[in-house]
């Protein structure tokens, strides 16, 4: 089956094996990882080669701590306001899809949050690029999502925005490289390109963690977290230790530029089969904002769009179906989705437009 799903979505094959190979008996120990104590030597181990792994996979100088949390990224929504919010400032929000208003929901229950950027008039459709956006004293933060996994639109570079950058990379973390010393805080949850579902990872400067506030229940205080090296409460140990696999593999094929490379060719191929359908399948992003993760597009009427799924369905091609905001289909293929699968459905799309064009 090829799993088209927004999320979980497929992890590397390698991976699952080498995890299913030790679930048993860990490296020895006699016992599963998952019975294991997080503060043994063998888990340690884990979490220090994950957190290793993942700053070489993104160049995060040492002046960033990682964190490897719960409550994905949807807690961050509100950890971020609650600590780099403070009366009398206002946060940025960037507005290109439905995660962005979610985390925007938040932020306005905890402060004075802003509208900067909103894509509501073309339906999320598009991302503003050329956005020019200075530094100003009153500017707590600007926060925006690189890629938003419904509407099917991101970012095509790090933007160039005064004061402390926020950014929301839940489902193109790892799918390219990334100039970190442009932002102040990255999160993402696991579960599009880096793992399971469980673990949250946080990417924080120290001038920012810093700023937080004195207070903060534990939990919501990322300063609590760097200084218990993410122990602070039991961590998603299985998770991470899958995580750690995922950027191990991604190290061993090439790292981030390599990565890119695939995923370019990957969402070239379901492109291409948009636009050259002649108007049959219609690409919901515009050409300059299409996401390489969450392939939209829509066909003419709600009949056909149901024929097109029952044959995808039949040809094991699973989870096609888009979102009720954008309707039509939505071909989720993150860093482990595999090329055939693209080109799978590239070729039924050719061959459902002839048929029924
Ligand atoms: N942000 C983005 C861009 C997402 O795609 C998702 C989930 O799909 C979330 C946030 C929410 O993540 P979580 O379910 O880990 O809270």
């Amino acid at each position: 089956v090829f799993n088209f799903s927004a999320g979980p979505s497929t992890l590397p094959v390698p991976v699952l094996e080498k995890a299913q190979a030790e679930m048993m008996n860990f490296r020895g120990t006699g016992m599963s990882l998952m019975e294991m104590s997080h503060r043994s030597a063998p888990f340690e181990e884990v979490l220090h080669n994950a957190e290793a792994d993942f700053r070489a996979l993104l160049g995060i100088p040492d002046r960033y701590k990682v964190l490897f949390l719960q409550g994905g990224a949807s807690t961050q929504f509100a950890t971020i306001p609650m600590s780099y919010l403070p009366a009398g400032k206002k946060a940025r929000y960037v507005i290109t899809g439905s995660w962005g208003k979610k985390a925007l929901e938040s932020a306005k229950i905890l402060g004075d949050a802003e509208v900067v950027w909103d894509g509501k008039s073309g339906n999320y459709n598009d991302v503003p690029n050329d956005l020019a956006l200075d530094a100003s004293d009153d500017v707590a933060y600007t926060h925006f999502t690189s890629n938003e996994t419904i509407q099917g639109v991101r970012f095509s570079t790090d933007p160039n925005w005064g004061g402390p950058l926020v950014c929301d990379m839940s489902s193109d973390i790892l799918s390219r490289p990334v100039d970190i010393s442009k932002y102040d805080l990255i999160y993402a949850g696991a579960q599009k390109n880096m793992g399971p579902a469980g673990v949250a990872i946080v990417v924080i400067s120290d001038e920012m963690l810093a700023k937080g506030p004195d207070g903060l229940p534990p939990m919501f205080d990322y300063r609590v977290h760097a200084e218990n090296d993410s122990m602070y409460n039991t961590p998603a140990t299985w998770g991470i230790y899958i995580c750690g696999l995922v950027y191990r593999h991604l190290l061993d094929t090439g790292g981030l530029e390599a990565a890119a490379e695939r995923n370019d060719r990957k969402a070239k191929l379901l492109y291409d089969a948009i636009d050259g359908s002649n108007g049959f399948f219609k690409g919901h992003a515009v050409p300059s904002a299409r996401s390489t993760m969450n392939v939209t597009f829509t066909l003419a009427s709600d009949d056909l769009t149901k024929a097109f799924l029952k044959e995808a369905q039949a040809k094991q091609l699973d989870g096609l179906k888009g979102h009720r905001s954008v309707g039509g289909c939505r071909a989720s293929i993150y860093n482990a989705f595999p090329e055939e699968g693209c080109q799978v459905l590239a070729d039924l799309m050719r061959d459902f437009a002839s048929r029924n064009g």
